[in-house]
């Protein structure tokens, strides 16, 4: 019943401007409570309300969703996760002061760790439904590398389109009790509101994601191609550094992998290039990630957005004790093979109004553009 009910939609701006009211000078108020003490139990009682609505959506979208997705096992044990959560919740007290605010903080951060292992559990879910689709011959042979004319899972538009939404979905979910758990935390490095920085440096960002993407590509491959960075170095904005974060991690394991392959460690390998734009009144914050490790086909350009669609060896094989991990990003990531990268990192740059686009040039390189919205203020889309 609660499913029907209108989600609340939530910008980047609102968010850090309600953030920003805990970090104003504390006052008294009523029933000797501070005001940053009032917000938070607002903030708690506001996620009473709303985080029943957006889980009740996925548990009857988990339900019916395309080709029988939602009978897979795994997409079963998400779904329960969801069921659960909904259920905590609701019986949970209503925060109005500060015992029932600081009990319902507890559940969250349990609910928030049950969710963790949720994008590699649902891959795991779409990978069962393939099998079970290519048993049925509904779709191409299992094996999605190679020339990638296994199955052609980009077909099966409602499939992608369901995920999207799902994944879309429990990145906001994720920001609303991501959010109100960091606020909650007494002590916040200075420019930081909840998850948001406020003077987060692309140029940094990339510089972890760059040290961690070529420690997977040499342990994969033996070496790793150089990424060198370009422009504006010194350029900050406000935005949340784990989704930024996660994008470059992405693009440039991507780019490491193709340059790897496409010249052989063991010759001179193209370095890529990292260009971050200038301009301070720019719309967007824009990095352009561009490596020559031979470019995409054309016919595969469409498929690069599917889940599932890596020309990499499938994750899910017979070593799947890779996704055994709990987090995202577990020790034991491989550089590729899943076919979430792209996908993701598209909805993360999304869900505050920006975009992903690659460009390709076959037998050359490939360029990807990360278009990030600078001032953040659109509203979230809500699936
Ligand atoms: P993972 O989920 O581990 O990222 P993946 O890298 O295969 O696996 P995506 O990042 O979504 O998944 O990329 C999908 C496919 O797109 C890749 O398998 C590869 O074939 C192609 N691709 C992506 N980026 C590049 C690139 N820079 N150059 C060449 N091909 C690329
Ligand atoms: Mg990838």
């Amino acid at each position: 019943r609660l499913a029907k009910y209108r989600q609340t939609s939530v910008s980047l701006k609102a968010t850090l401007d309600t953030g920003l009211g805990l970090l104003l000078p504390q006052k008294e108020c009523a029933l000797g409570l501070t005001s940053r003490q009032r917000t938070l139990i607002q903030i708690a009682s506001f996620l009473k309300r709303e985080l029943p609505v957006r889980l009740a959506r996925r548990v009857l979208e988990l339900k019916s969703g395309p080709e029988g997705i939602g009978s897979m096992p795994a997409v079963i044990r998400v779904r329960e996760w969801y069921e659960q959560s909904f259920e905590d919740i609701r019986r949970a007290r209503v925060p109005v002061d500060l015992e029932t605010e600081a009990e319902f903080h507890r559940l969250l951060m349990k609910i928030y760790d049950r969710h963790a292992p949720t994008l590699v559990t649902m891959a795991r879910g779409v990978h069962e439904l393939r099998q079970a689709l290519t048993q049925k011959n509904l779709v191409r042979s299992a094996s999605a590398g190679g020339e990638g004319e296994g199955v052609d899972f980009g077909e099966l538009t409602e499939l992608h389109t369901f995920l999207d939404k799902f994944y879309m979905s429990r990145i906001g979910i994720r920001i609303l009790i991501g959010q109100y758990l960091e606020l909650k935390k007494e002590e916040q490095e200075p420019g930081y509101v909840g998850l948001i920085y406020q003077h987060t440096n692309p140029a940094e960002i990339t510089q972890q994601a760059v040290e961690d993407a070529k420690y997977l590509c040499e342990r994969a491959h033996g070496d790793s191609p150089e990424v060198v960075l370009h422009g504006r170095s010194d350029l900050v904005f406000t935005y949340i550094p784990a989704h930024l974060y996660y994008c470059m991690f992405e693009l440039i394991k991507n780019s490491l992998r193709a340059v790897a392959e496409h010249h052989g460690v063991h010759n001179a390998m193209p370095p890529i290039k990292v260009i971050i734009a200038d301009g301070e009144n720019n719309e967007d914050v824009v990095i352009k990630i561009s490596d020559e490790g031979g470019g995409i086909r054309r016919t595969h350009m469409p498929r690069i957005w599917s889940y599932l669609f890596t020309t990499a060896t499938p994750a899910f094989g017979s070593d799947a004790s890779v996704f055994s991990s709990t987090g995202d990003h577990g020790t034991d990531t491989p550089l590729a093979g899943l076919g979430y990268g792209l996908p993701i990192s598209r909805s993360y740059a999304r869900y505050f109004g920006g975009d992903l686009n690659i460009m390709s040039m076959e037998g050359y390189g490939t360029d990807a553009f990360l278009h990030l919205s600078r001032l953040g203020n659109k509203d979230e889309p809500l699936p």
